[in-house]
């Protein structure tokens, strides 16, 4: 059995884009720090493998399918943690993607407005109906969104992702600042180039965009998916307590030079 530490100890933990990369490595970061989990995305096969894992290894995880950009879907995800588990008190808004490399003016609508969906009005969804959830309660909560590098500083051929991202960190904010005075923090974490899979398939294939990658960071690599999950860890974690409104780099430094 995975031995199971305390940083989010009676917590309940909505994480969404469970089913794969960041995500998953939040799911097994939430869990071994203490926290009931439910996960969250559309791959039913994953995140009911990725609970039965989390399950078997001592953890208590139920899933919910979710499109993000359905705000039916966030408010029943956030139903499934208050009735498996009696509440909800902390989610990490993960669920997101980016294609990225297509110039600006060549970009079609289609694609703009696919980003856009997931990316700022499923967080705007997720914002919504966890909210609603810990102000029924009354008893506060933490939320982190997960941004990117890409909310911080613009990179070249990929104007929506960033534009959506950027959005993150203004809804982070502005929900943070509203929210506040009822015991709610909100933040955001901003990753640098992480290996999940897509992004190891796309480095397998461009070795040379890897190593430019690689140049640009101070810490000269990409993160592993679990740096990532600790960061949102921590920030939805009590000893968080007087954070809020804040994006976190966790980048190696890239966004530092
Ligand atoms: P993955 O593609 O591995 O994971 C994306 C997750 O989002 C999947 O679980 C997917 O689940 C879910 N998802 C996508 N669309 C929806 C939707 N409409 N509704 C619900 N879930 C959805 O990528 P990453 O782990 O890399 O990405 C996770 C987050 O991290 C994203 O927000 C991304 O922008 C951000 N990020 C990633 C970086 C990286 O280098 N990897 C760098 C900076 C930020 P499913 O398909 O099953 O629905």
């Amino acid at each position: 059995m995975t031995p199971r530490h305390g940083l989010l100890r009676g917590k309940v933990a909505l994480i969404t884009g469970a089913s794969s990369g960041i995500g998953a490595a939040a799911a097994r970061v939430f869990a071994r720090e203490g926290a009931d989990v439910v996960l969250a995305a559309r791959r039913e096969d994953r995140i009911k493998s990725l609970a039965e894992e989390l399950r078997s290894e001592g953890a208590r995880a139920e899933y919910a399918v979710c499109d993000v950009t359905r705000a039916q879907d966030t408010v029943a995800a956030v139903e499934c943690a208050v009735d498996r588990f009696g509440g909800l008190d902390v989610a990490f808004n993960n669920a997101g993607f980016g294609v990225g490399r297509t110039p600006l003016h060549e970009m079609g609508d289609d694609l703009y407005d696919q980003i856009m969906d997931v990316n700022v009005r499923g967080v705007w969804n997720c914002l919504q109906a966890e909210i609603s959830a810990m102000l029924a309660a009354g008893t506060g909560g933490a939320l982190v969104n997960n941004s990117s590098v890409g909310g911080l500083r613009a990179t070249p051929v990929a104007a929506p992702y960033v534009a959506s991202k950027h959005a993150v960190i203004g809804l982070t904010k502005a929900a943070a600042a509203e929210y506040a005075d009822r015991g709610i923090r909100v933040n955001s974490v901003a990753p640098g180039t992480t290996r999940t899979e897509v992004v190891g398939a796309w480095f397998d294939a461009h070795p040379d965009m890897e190593a430019a990658l690689h140049q640009a960071t101070p810490q000269a690599r990409t993160a592993e998916p679990s740096e990532i999950a600790e960061a949102a860890a921590w920030l939805c974690s009590d000893r968080a307590s007087f954070v809020t409104g804040a994006t976190m780099p966790v980048d190696g430094g890239f966004t530092m030079v």
